[in-house]
């Protein structure tokens, strides 16, 4: 759009649109990696209980370091890494794209460089951009994979100050392993760079999480969200782990109580139901094969996926094209601009039914 002249949008944003997926009524939602499942009706009503006894103290600011909610939050790594953070290892948003953002106004500008290998998540490099920080695209293989020793070389050769790797990937569900992750972090760290490991799908993935990497790499930083395993995208709770110093930066640029006290009540009810609101991450791992096993029979590739999601190629028709045939028979999926794939987030099991006979349609 062209904009006009009384507004003063800065120029390097003026050619931008803003980010998101189509938001289309009376269609099967697999577009943006949700979990599928309501929430119990046992924890909806203990979150409705909880926000009704902070309601009366709304007319005083939240706690501004959110100390409850980084404890709890801390307590849940721990469990799940055997690690030994408390809540100074610990940082929380609304949702996982603002502490990116965060971390992007504390270590970013345009003195800075990020490198991140796509493809990946592509609000990356667009909170790069917002934030006024350069963005370097690395590569990866033909198969999606991150090519450890051409990474490592693209780190010496352009001394960036953030490296982004996002695992298991989005959009592809292929993952980084863990002594991959150390060697970036070494060759990061020759640099005096940060490493950022994005880890929102790591509750559907059996590879050890790089938390496990923060005792001994000062500069890794691991961010993870509630939006996905946890069925809590619309509340808007994100985190990261790293050492105390970084936690310390982001306390200088974020706004002065960002995270409202219903949001916080809400995610800590959320983390003390933990394994009610995460009961259904193994019926998606086996749904995820399933769906697999869907896509081959109908000749079609799929990556290998540890998400909570698929992509797949293969079909003779273009992207845009077999997207809107879904769409036509009422399976919304997500086109994330890569010529010849698609990606399908696993639904609840008869949304998956309805995906697999939609596909057999088309396919037909
Ligand atoms: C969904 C997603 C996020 C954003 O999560 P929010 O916490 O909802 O902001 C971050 N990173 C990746 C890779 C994602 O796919």
């Amino acid at each position: 759009m062209s904009w006009p002249n009384w507004l003063p949008l800065r120029a390097d944003l003026q050619d931008l649109s803003p980010y998101g997926a189509p938001q289309i009524d009376g269609v099967i939602h697999l577009n943006t990696n949700e979990n599928p499942f309501p929430l119990p009706d046992a924890v909806a009503s203990a979150i409705t209980k909880r926000i009704s006894t902070v309601a009366t103290s709304l007319n005083r600011y939240p706690d501004r370091d959110a100390i409850t909610l980084r404890t709890k939050l801390a307590r849940y790594i721990n469990n799940l890494s055997n690690t030994e953070f408390t809540c100074d290892d610990i940082w929380a948003a609304n949702g996982s794209n603002e502490i990116l953002q965060t971390l992007l106004l504390a270590c970013g500008g345009d003195e800075s460089l990020v490198l991140g290998f796509t493809p990946s998540y592509s609000v990356h490099p667009l909170i790069a951009r917002i934030t006024g920080t350069p963005w370097v695209h690395g590569n990866r293989t033909d198969d999606f994979d991150l090519d450890v020793e051409s990474a490592i070389e693209k780190i010496e050769k352009t001394a960036p100050k953030l490296v982004f790797v996002t695992t298991p990937n989005n959009p592809t569900g292929n993952v980084i392993p863990l002594l991959d992750l150390r060697r970036l972090a070494d060759a990061a760290a020759r640099k005096s760079a940060l490493l950022v490991i994005d880890e929102a799908y790591q509750e559907f993935s059996t590879e050890t999480s790089a938390v496990t990497l923060i005792a001994e790499y000062e500069n890794v930083v691991v961010t993870r969200t509630m939006s996905k395993a946890f069925a809590f995208a619309g509340a808007r709770v994100g985190y990261l782990i790293a050492r105390p110093e970084l936690v310390h930066a982001m306390l200088i640029v974020r706004l002065p109580y960002h995270l409202s006290a219903i949001t916080q009540a809400a995610a800590e009810v959320a983390l003390e139901h933990q394994e009610q609101l995460q009961a259904e991450v193994q019926l998606l791992i086996s749904e995820r094969e399933r769906v697999v096993a869907g896509l081959q029979r109908a000749g079609l590739r799929t990556i290998p996926s540890s998400a909570n999601f698929l992509l797949f190629t293969g079909f003779p028709d273009s992207s845009a094209n077999v997207w809107q045939r879904f769409l036509d028979r009422g399976v919304l999926i997500r086109d994330v601009g890569l010529a010849g794939y698609l990606r399908v987030t696993i639904g609840s099991p008869a949304e998956n039914d309805q995906f697999l006979a939609v596909l057999k349609e088309i396919a037909a």
